[in-house]
Parts: structure tokens; sequence; C-alpha cells
């Protein structure tokens, strides 16, 4: 059964349509990511989960109840921002137990939830510091003490690691996907940051312009994209035309086994290969033959373009297998699982 859901959400502002009749469903305990560019929508739909805003048309169902017309207060719902949102005259143990404070709950029982929510995030102890004496990271650890601590039906996530530098960034996100995991909290998390995206939740929705293009689990976004767009927003793609039969596909004359992915019903279309899919190799047929064109040197690998048929394309080179250089020939090689068929 869904926990959370949108159905049909439309957003507008003047004329300006923001969300168009968007369809969304999050399972109980789970967590779902919205993943999109900048400015597609994701923050509004966030605020929408949490009555900030109303829907201009569609309904929000949370645990089985129309909330579409209910306020922010009555449904129950914590938010966790890019920014930590800390209050800077209060210290760390006073900030986690704020909610339960305006809720009028018993000062014993609140110190008791403020550290175990303090001991949750890692932060055992930290009661009577303030902000100014702690890290970013452990600003935004706390801040998500104080929105567990409410124990809300739903918890929603707004770029939570933007501000963090890259490896905070990692120990955060995973420190969010074990709680969200050990508690089964049900979570909405936005993020632009398609391995951010791809790391944190097993379901990603990606948005564009108001619209979600695609809804799977990260190796279906990667590995079936469902529209060029979505082909190029997930990682990048070499594009060829190609030649399908019961068991093979070609390409420029280069014949592979067809792998079961690609499950086109015409025999002529388009395929797409993910970089780190082609491999360069000293022999192989004539059909394979490709000249490098340009490398860069990235550190696990190299990035080489090489050109093909006349056709430019990009792949990577484990740095230990080969050191490429401008001018080189080799024969490529297509590994079938980085292939698939694109629809438009
Ligand atoms: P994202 O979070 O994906 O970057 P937002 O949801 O913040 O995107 O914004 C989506 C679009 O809606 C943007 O074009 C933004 O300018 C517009 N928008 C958001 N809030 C308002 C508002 N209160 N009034 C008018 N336009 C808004
Ligand atoms: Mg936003």
């Amino acid at each position: 059964p869904h926990f959370v859901e949108l159905r049909n959400v439309t957003k507008r502002f003047g004329n300006n349509t923001v969300i168009a009749g968007i369809n969304l469903a999050i399972p109980k305990g789970e967590m779902v990511t919205l993943l999109g560019p900048s400015g597609c929508g994701k923050t509004t739909v966030l605020r929408l989960v949490a009555g900030l805003e109303k829907p201009s048309e569609g309904q929000i169902l949370i645990d089985g109840e129309d909330v579409t017309h209910r306020s922010i207060q009555q449904r129950d719902i914590c938010m966790v921002f890019q920014s930590y949102a800390l209050f800077p005259h209060m210290s760390l143990g006073d900030n986690v137990g704020y909610g339960l404070k305006m809720l009028g709950t018993p000062r014993a029982e609140i110190k008791t939830r403020v550290k175990e929510a303090l001991a949750m995030v890692d932060l055992d102890g930290f009661e009577d510091r303030f902000v100014d004496q702690i890290s970013g990271g452990q600003q935004q650890r706390v801040a998500l003490a104080r929105a567990l601590i409410l124990k809300p039906k739903v918890l929603l996530f707004d770029e939570p690691l933007s501000n963090l530098d890259a490896n905070l960034r990692r120990s955060m996100r995973d420190k969010i996907r074990e709680l969200q995991k050990q508690f089964n909290i049900t979570s909405l998390y936005v993020t632009h940051d398609q391995s951010e995206a791809f790391a944190v939740s097993d379901t990603v929705l990606v948005m564009n312009k108001g619209e979600i293009m695609q809804i799977g689990s990260p190796q279906t976004l990667y590995r079936q994209p469902a529209s060029r767009f979505m082909a190029s927003f997930m990682g990048d793609a070499n594009v060829f035309p190609a030649r399908f039969d019961h068991d093979f596909v070609e390409i420029h004359g280069y014949r592979l086994p067809r792998p079961p992915q690609l499950t086109a019903t015409q025999s002529i279309g388009t395929v797409g290969v993910r970089p780190e899919a082609i491999t360069l190799s000293e022999h192989g047929e004539e059909s394979q033959r490709c000249v490098v064109r340009h490398v860069a040197y990235m550190g696990p690998q190299y990035e080489v373009t090489v050109e093909w048929h006349g056709q430019a394309l990009l792949l990577q080179v484990n740095a230990t297998r080969l050191q490429p250089d401008v001018g080189d020939n080799y024969y490529l090689e297509i590994h079938p699982y980085g292939m698939f068929i694109l629809v438009d």
C-alpha cells in the first residue's frame, strides 16, 4: 500500500505551470528520490507534500487520507533542508528538543529523547554545545536529529548534502540511508545529483520541467533509459544506428551477440552504449578498427575519444590496462551489458 500519494498534481504560479500533472507514490517505510535539474520543480513537490503550497489541481494522500486541503500542522511531516536552519542562540539539545517542547512534552521525557536522537546521529553528549562550536556536517546531523525526534509520518529531504564538502557528503549520505532503513521512515529525498540519488535510494523518479520522465531502480534508469533526455541525464552515452536480428546486433558492420535488454521489434533502430562498456583491444576485425583522437587522464582511468567509422565516441580505459596515445590504432569491443535501445 502507498503511504504517500500524489494523484495528477498540477501546480501553477500565475500562468506558469511548474508541476504538470504528476503521479508519485511512496510505499510505507521506504525512501523515494526525486532527481532532476535545478528549477524543474523538486522543491515545489516537497512543499506540496508538506502543505506549504496548495495544488492547483489533483490530490495528495498520506496514510490513506486525503490531506490536499490540510495545513502543515495537520500533516505530521518534517523537512530537512540544505541550510540547516538551526537556532544559533540555543544549545544543540534545545534545538533538537524544540519541537517536543512546543508539543508540551514533559521535560524529563524531552531530555531522554534528545539524548537518544543525538546518539542516532553519532553526536552523543553534544547537548550543551552551540551551533558555532560544531562543523557544517555536525550541524546537518543536528538538523536530522531534530526531525527524527518527532517521529513524523513522513520525512522530506531537500538537497540536504549541498552545503557539505565531498567526503562529508558521502558519510552524511550513508548515515541518512542507514537511519531511514533502520527505522523504516517513509521519506522523499530531493537532489539534482545523479550519483547521490543512486547511492541513497532504491527507487528514483527523474523529473524535468515539472514532469516525471521515468521511475525505476538506479540500474534500470542507467541501463534502460526511456528517452534521449534520460540517456544523457543519467550519464554519457554513445549513440549508434544499428541493425537487429534475432540473436545479434550489428553496428557499423561490427556484429555482437544481442543482449536480452535490447527488445526492439524493428530490424533497424538506434542503440546507446555507455562509455565503460567499450574497451580497446590490439586485435579484431576490420569493422572494429578505430583511431584515438583525444586522451584525458583522470587517475583511475583515461577518458578517450576515438573515431570509429567517421563517428566520434567516448570510452573509458582502465589505466592499469592500457595507456592510449593520440593517433594510436585499436580495435574496439562493445560489452553487451552496457547497451540500450533508444526509443525517440
Ligand atoms: P527545484 O527545486 O527543482 O530547483 P523549484 O521547485 O524551486 O525547482 O522551482 C520550480 C519553478 O517554479 C522555478 O521556475 C521557480 O522559479 C518557480 N517557483 C517556485 N516557487 C515559486 C513561487 N512561490 N512563485 C512563483 N514561481 C515559483
Ligand atoms: Mg530546490
